[in-house]
């Protein structure tokens, strides 16, 4: 807190900060009743083979939507459940879900589509949950391959606790469950954890992919980031594909996946579905 000159001002900034503090509380509280009485939904975002342009998966993505006041940005709710403790309960949720549509999914559609399902993991979850046994138990619930799983992680899941997230990602591994390396290049992960871990996939942050066709530097590091991960034996994604010569662009330099705004937005399971439906290996 900033001391002001005189007392009015000084009352100022305490009433901003009470209102603050207060604001954050009351998303608190009405976060962990959403959680409690099940008012979460989630959205589904193809992840689109860049090659042959079908559908391998998709990305499961929180939603909330508040009775008052509409959605609330994922990134901000979630930022909201990590600093509570909220994100164990939300993120239980959310890998139960997206096993149980996936599980869905292969009964709507006869088991034609092998699509894998991309869950995003919390460091805090990391940290404080047991995410192998939780895995373990969903795949077992719903009768699913470990393989049909990827879990996202982003690289402060790792840089805080790298023995720790080792054996969380060997565990997983064992269970032949994926590891996909979030927004990489956003963080502070060391290439000695890209080559020590069991990290299958790197999904490069939008951030380059978006001025990758403006900015040379963000496409020499698109370049070597996708030519790192080939040579360490991982596939990749490029997040926020928004314009048709991005996904050109970036298949061509030897991207495995893409997603963003070009291929879909975010959607119901319904519609995920009958998306992938329509544009899978089967359906051409
Ligand atoms: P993320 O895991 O990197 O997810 C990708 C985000 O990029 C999503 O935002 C998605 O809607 C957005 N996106 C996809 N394509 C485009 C595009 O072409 N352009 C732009 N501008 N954006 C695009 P969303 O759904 O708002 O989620 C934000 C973040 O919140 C996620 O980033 C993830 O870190 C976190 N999150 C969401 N759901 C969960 C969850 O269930 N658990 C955890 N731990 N984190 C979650
Ligand atoms: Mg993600
Ligand atoms: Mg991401
Ligand atoms: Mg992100």
């Amino acid at each position: 807190v900033k001391r002001a000159k005189n007392n009015n001002e000084i009352h100022v900034y305490e009433a901003n900060e009470a209102q603050a503090a207060r604001r954050l509380f009351s998303l608190e509280t009405e976060l962990r009743r959403a959680i409690e009485n099940g008012q979460l939904t989630m959205a589904f975002q193809p992840l689109v083979d860049l090659q042959s342009g079908h559908v391998a998966g998709f990305e499961a993505l929180t939603r909330w939507e508040q009775e008052e006041g509409g959605a609330v940005d994922a990134s901000k709710f979630i930022a909201v459940a990590e600093e509570s403790g909220l994100i164990v309960p939300l993120g239980r949720w959310a890998l139960e879900e997206a096993t149980r549509i996936l599980a869905e999914w292969d009964r709507e559609s006869g088991g034609a589509l092998p699509l894998y399902m991309g869950v995003n993991v919390s460091p805090v979850q990391i940290a404080r949950d047991d995410v192998v046994g939780l895995l373990s138990s969903a795949l077992d619930r719903h009768g699913l391959a470990g393989e049909r799983l990827t879990l996202e992680l982003t690289e402060s899941a790792i840089v805080r606790d790298p023995e720790r997230a080792a054996k969380v990602l060997n565990g997983v591994k064992e269970l032949n469950a994926r590891i996909a390396m979030d927004d990489f290049g956003t963080g502070y992960t060391s290439l000695a954890y890209l080559q020590r871990l069991p990290i299958d996939i790197l999904k490069v942050d939008r951030s380059f992919v978006s001025h990758m066709m403006t900015d040379r530097d963000s496409f020499a590091i698109i370049r070597a980031v996708l030519s790192l991960a080939t040579a360490l034996g991982m596939s990749t994604t490029a997040e926020g594909i928004e314009t048709e010569d991005l996904a050109r662009t970036l298949g061509y330099l030897g991207c495995s996946h893409g997603q963003g705004y070009y291929y879909a937005a975010p959607m119901s399971a319904e519609d995920a579905l009958a998306y992938a439906l329509s544009r899978s290996a089967s359906s051409t």
